[in-house]
């Protein structure tokens, strides 16, 4: 096993990251939201989603129509942020973050779908990622999902959580820009963004630098191993056939894959309670 700052393609991964924190983040500016967003995001609410389990998006519409919500636009060139924030749960919105991992993630692409303007709508609901109360209980969607993307689609990205909304920006930039191998089974094509998305947010909040992002990713690698420990030891999380794998055990096995030192599940350790996928927030400048 090579260390981390060995592995071959680690350079290449870091070099975009590193070299957009260079420059100045994106311009971009909050504009007035048109009826067409309006309408859009009520055909959003309207339609039925099998991940949105928890109807979190339809309490955000709700609250709208009630006016206890707002509709924040940011536009740039790369495209426009929508953000549906609830009077109840007004929250920070890292734009410059956003924007840069918007250009991160469509920049020297060859694809044709990733020049067209993002479309990102977040609803910023405030329900947290926790595991099941009780043990023994399946850990589904409802626990876990935070957003959706159409493959190849830049203007399809739907973000429902206000937690990790950045992380999941990222994961679904990574559908959005044609990076499925469609033929894969899909817990092997969700481990994998996910692997990716999650290296991305520690090379972001290490700014692209090598030994940051190596401490990052050591804190995300420890912190995935006890909540993929939790999952199976009290949530019976052991095989593709079980939905949290994708996201919690598939992970460790991309970065395994990808050369980097991951050690097996820790027998002695503190549960985790939150299924909040990551540990790290990339500073907003
Ligand atoms: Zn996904």
């Amino acid at each position: 096993m090579m260390s981390m700052k060995n592995l071959p393609w680690v350079d290449g991964f870091l070099r975009p990251i590193r070299e957009e924190y260079t420059k100045a983040p994106p311009r971009h500016a909050l504009v007035e939201p048109s009826h067409a967003d309006i309408s859009y995001i009520r055909t959003l609410c309207a339609t039925a989603d099998p991940f949105d389990t928890l109807g979190l998006k339809n309490d955000c519409f709700e609250a709208l129509l009630s006016g206890k919500a707002d509709i924040i636009k940011c536009e740039s060139d790369l495209g426009s942020i929508l953000v549906v924030e609830l009077t109840s749960h007004p929250f920070y919105k890292p734009w410059n973050t956003w924007w840069r991992a918007i250009r991160i993630m469509t920049v020297s692409k060859t694809k044709t779908a990733t020049k067209k303007p993002v479309r990102i709508v977040i609803f910023g609901h405030p329900r947290l990622r926790e595991m099941p109360t009780k043990k023994g209980a399946p850990i589904t969607a409802e626990h876990l999902n935070g957003g959706m993307a159409e493959r190849c689609n830049a203007s399809s990205i739907i973000i429902y959580r206000h937690e990790e909304a950045t992380r999941v920006m990222i994961h679904e930039l990574f559908h959005a820009s044609c990076s499925d191998p469609y033929y894969n089974p899909t817990p092997l094509i969700e481990a994998d963004t996910e692997a990716w998305a999650e290296m991305v947010l520690c090379g972001m909040a290490a700014k692209g630098a090598l030994q940051p992002w190596i401490r990052y990713m050591r804190e995300q690698i420890d912190y995935a191993l006890k909540q993929a420990a939790t999952a199976r030891d009290y949530h019976n999380v052991m095989s593709q056939k079980d939905y949290a794998w994708r996201y919690l055990v598939g992970r460790l096995d991309v970065w395994r894959r990808l050369g980097i030192q991951v050690p097996w599940f820790p027998t002695n350790y503190k549960k985790v309670e939150s299924l909040r996928f990551t540990v790290c927030e990339p500073k907003d400048t």
